[in-house]
């Protein structure tokens, strides 16, 4: 932290700052200049944070210069991580493809949803068995009901299973399936929830808000590392703006912004952000054009039944161009892309 002194400030006032810091524990180091003098603190920021520093006689302004995010910080981490989901990686390396239902509605459809996910490419398995609608009229979700038919269906296709968990209290209940705990974009900011899916001890794929910013996000995800969990993929997914066209706006920029900003890997969701099938592609293009490490998208057998986001659900033959391109693109750009081979054609 700097504390820099308005040119009026008298020996008296710098002297009480240094006293201050002092008993907080933290040192002081005071750098006069011509007009101005600044003191540099040295120590914890959270051991100042209940010193009412502003309110200080002659302080111009307080500014922090290191992260208020720790553990997820690429300044203290320089090598990006790599996060495995039930051996699959998602990390600087590759870019994976996560595909499924966006909410799990039956057995069967499911089962072909999964099918359709594994046989275009994708390694990881999406399924919603809680859901949390804008409206409390909308379809909910199955529950538990909904993780015992994705646990069926991960043990008919090899696919380990990404599903969102709602409420604090389901957290060890959805664990106790899941591969991969996903934080929705509405519990972004949950910090009840974020604290008992760092407890757990499965990855997290944390969904940015959409009203948050980029540090926000990364502060939401250092509680899930406090709790001693570092398994934490980011989701990009679109954030609110004024433009009505889309869902959501998808802010490209975030993803190299936030691996820069954190080891962690970054995704990015092209069927929540455009909320629209036909956008699904280009999107994807684009997330891995500024070199997001992976893709999840919505698919569903029969769109038009969906009870959640029919919309953008992908049909078989657009996710199979999905995949061509996660496979062409990424290796001109020096990456591999993490998904299953082509099936050679049958003749
Ligand atoms: C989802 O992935 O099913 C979902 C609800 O996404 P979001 O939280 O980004 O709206
Ligand atoms: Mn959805």
């Amino acid at each position: 932290m700097v504390i820099i002194m308005a040119s009026h400030a008298t020996k008296e006032d710098v002297d009480a700052i240094v006293t201050l810091v002092g008993t907080a524990g933290g040192d002081a180091f005071v750098s006069r200049g011509v007009s101005r003098t600044i003191i540099g603190l040295v120590g914890d920021v959270a051991q100042f944070s209940s010193l009412n520093l502003r309110g200080m006689a002659g302080v111009a302004d307080v500014m922090r210069v290191s992260t208020p995010y720790k553990l997820v910080s690429r300044e203290n981490h320089p090598q990006r991580s790599t996060v495995r989901v039930g051996g699959v990686p998602i990390g600087p390396d590759t870019v994976t493809l996560i595909a499924g239902p966006c909410a799990v509605e039956t057995p069967q459809q499911t089962l072909e949803a999964a099918e359709m996910a594994k046989a275009a490419g994708a390694t990881l398995l999406r399924g919603g068995a809680y859901k949390p609608r804008t409206s409390p009229y909308a379809f909910q979700g199955l529950g538990e009901d909904g993780l015992r038919i994705l646990a069926d269906v991960r043990t008919a296709t090899g696919l380990p299973i990404v599903t969102e968990v709602v409420d604090a209290h389901d957290v060890e209940l959805v664990a106790s399936y899941a591969d991969m705990l996903q934080v929705g974009t509405r519990n972004a900011q949950n910090f009840a929830l974020l604290q008992a899916v760092g407890s757990v001890g499965k990855p997290v794929m944390l969904k940015r808000g959409m009203n948050a910013t980029i540090e926000e996000w990364l502060m939401a995800a250092e509680y899930i590392a406090q709790r001693g969990n570092l398994d934490i993929v980011l989701c990009e997914r679109g954030i609110r703006t004024f433009e009505t066209a889309t869902r959501n706006t998808l802010d490209v920029s975030a993803v190299p912004v936030a691996q820069r900003l954190s080891h962690l890997p970054v995704i990015v969701d092209p069927s929540h952000s455009g909320g629209r099938r036909d956008l699904v592609l280009p999107l994807t293009r684009a997330a891995i054009g500024v070199g997001a490490d992976g893709i999840i998208v919505d698919v569903h057998p029969h769109p038009e039944q969906a009870l959640c986001d029919g919309p953008q659900a992908l049909v078989d033959g657009d996710l199979v161009e999905l995949a061509r391109v996660m496979r062409q693109f990424p290796p001109l750009l020096g990456r591999t892309a993490a998904v299953a081979p082509e099936p050679l054609a049958t003749i």
